[in-house]
């Protein structure tokens, strides 16, 4: 079996054990050599009382393979069960998910005909560190948080997938006009990194407009990397508006372990009477053949899975008079997918895969960077308050200056209300309270900043945090407020 790559299976639920029943079967035509290690994961699993749906012994499969092929699975009903998806790509830092979103026109309806853009999101970081706040009785918080690592690997990914692909054009959407440390960060690596690939264009948009446009003329767009919940968002949009979200599979890319799957659910009213289509899920196998170097395999099931959607060969969910010619079940597709093995599509472009090593998929690190000189010049101090208006706190407050700190501004909900705010300006009970040294251009130290806070607690006020305020190199490391 020394030829025969390992790779781990779980067949899921619902419509799951069919689809990758059907999946299974073509590759096996196509002469994928793949050595199967199968793993139960999902609702039998969270029944069983394990509230992740995974069981500890398939972690081991996990990491033995480092490669799974997984069917979609239910999430029971009620509290208490954790999310399956969630618990893997966190556990395993798959960074990078890649949702290729194309339109197969005029073979099944689309409203973009032209449409072939692969959208690929960070999967890590931004706000889905669950990072969340109750800090006053009006206000809450979730922590936007964006690494250099992270947009690294990420972005360089993107660039790598768009060589290996054949792909022309990398875009990046972000919202740095207004995020402009955390989205700035991730346009700034976009920058450095696309002027290593000349080979490639390569363009940024801010992402309302670049939505818009997606939405609307999707041909103009070609690989397209952006932080996560705006990928997140965005591929469900491209999915759907390619007409083909049961047609569209997913890689979840790591560097340890890849996931690859159907963007679909378990559609578990489908289930066991051989309806469902598989080709979301055999789309994601043929990205799984692509990462274990298995291209030419690759090359083939697609291509033959090309052309059997252009012979009109249709499950329901796709069947449809004038595009389609002959309603099949989940089998039957996937015998007419294997029958094609070895043709390639007439109308359709046929996939081609560039043979490159295992290992390219794996991001290559960061070069190597200075450290800044980091010097702490002030403290933001976030009070619950109610008792009276932004002059009645800053007067207050500065009764608190003092040990080479003073008052310099304070916000609400980001808007400057003192010193010289405006009356119309609506105030939360959250007020955020800038300190800097009362010397123009001189450092803080902590214990400072930790007698500051022991004056306002003693003068009666509730501090719900404290950001302290750095310069990088002399570089200012915090932002600025509207109206500052
Ligand atoms: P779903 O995607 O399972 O189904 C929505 C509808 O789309 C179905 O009723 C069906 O009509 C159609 N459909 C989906 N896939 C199809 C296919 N391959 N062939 C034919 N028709 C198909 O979404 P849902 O109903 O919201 O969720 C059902 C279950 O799936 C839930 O328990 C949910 O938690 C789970 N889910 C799992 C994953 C995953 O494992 N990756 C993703 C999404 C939802």
């Amino acid at each position: 079996m020394s030829n025969f790559v390992p790779i781990t299976v779980a067949h899921g639920d619902g419509i799951g054990p069919e689809i990758m029943a059907a999946t299974l079967h073509i590759l096996k035509e196509a002469g994928a050599n793949l050595d199967i290690e199968t793993i139960d994961i999902g609702e039998k699993v969270y029944l069983a009382g394990n509230s992740s749906g995974i069981e500890p012994s398939a972690w081991d499969s996990l990491r033995r393979t480092k490669v799974f092929l997984k069917a979609p699975i239910t999430t029971p009903q009620g509290g208490g069960y954790k999310s399956l998806n969630v618990t893997v790509r966190k556990t395993l830092g798959l960074y990078a998910n890649v949702r290729p979103c194309v339109s197969y026109h005029p073979f099944v309806e689309t409203k973009h005909p032209n449409m072939d853009v692969v959208i690929v999101r960070e999967n890590e970081e931004d706000l889905y560190a669950g990072i969340e706040h109750r800090q006053t009785q009006q206000v809450y918080q979730c922590l936007k948080l964006i690494s250099r690592p992270g947009s690294e690997k990420i972005v360089r990914y993107a660039f790598e997938y768009a060589r290996r692909n054949n792909r022309k054009k990398v875009t990046c959407f972000t919202k740095d006009n207004i995020m402009k440390f955390t989205d700035g960060l991730f346009h700034k690596v976009f920058d450095e990194i696309a002027a290593e690939y000349s080979d490639i264009e390569n363009e940024h948009w801010i992402v309302d407009i670049g939505a818009a446009k997606l939405a609307d003329t999707p041909e103009v767009f070609d690989v397209l990397v952006m932080p996560n919940l705006y990928g997140d968002v965005l591929s469900d949009v491209a999915a759907q508006i390619a007409g083909s979200v049961g047609l569209a599979g997913s890689a979840n890319i790591g560097e340890h372990v890849s996931m690859f799957e159907a963007i679909h659910g378990s559609a578990p009213r489908r289930a066991g009477q051989n309806l469902a289509n598989p080709s979301g899920l055999l789309l994601g196998a043929v990205m799984m053949l692509v990462h274990i170097g298995e291209t030419e395999v690759a090359e083939r099931v697609h291509n033959a899975w090309l052309r059997t959607i252009e012979d009109g060969i249709h499950t329901y969910d796709i069947y449809e008079e004038g595009h389609s010619k002959q309603k099949v079940g989940t089998r039957e597709f996937a015998e007419a997918v294997a029958a094609r093995v070895g043709q390639k599509p007439e109308t359709l472009k046929a996939a081609s895969y560039k043979a490159v090593a295992e290992t390219s998929d794996k991001p290559r690190g960061g070069r190597p960077r200075q450290a800044a000189k980091k010097d702490l010049v002030g403290v933001d101090v976030f009070l619950d308050w109610t008792k009276g208006t932004a002059n009645d706190l800053g007067d207050s407050l500065g009764k608190l200056n003092g040990d080479g700190i003073k008052l310099e501004m304070m916000s609400n909900r980001g808007v400057k209300v003192w010193p010289g705010g405006h009356a119309e300006t609506f105030c939360s009970d959250h007020w955020r309270c800038r300190f800097l040294a009362a010397t123009d251009g001189s450092d803080v130290s902590h214990p400072q900043i930790i007698s500051l806070l022991k004056r306002i607690a003693d003068a009666g006020f509730d501090f719900i945090k404290t950001e302290n305020l750095y310069n990088f190199d002399g570089e200012r490391g915090y932002s600025l407020d509207q109206g500052a």
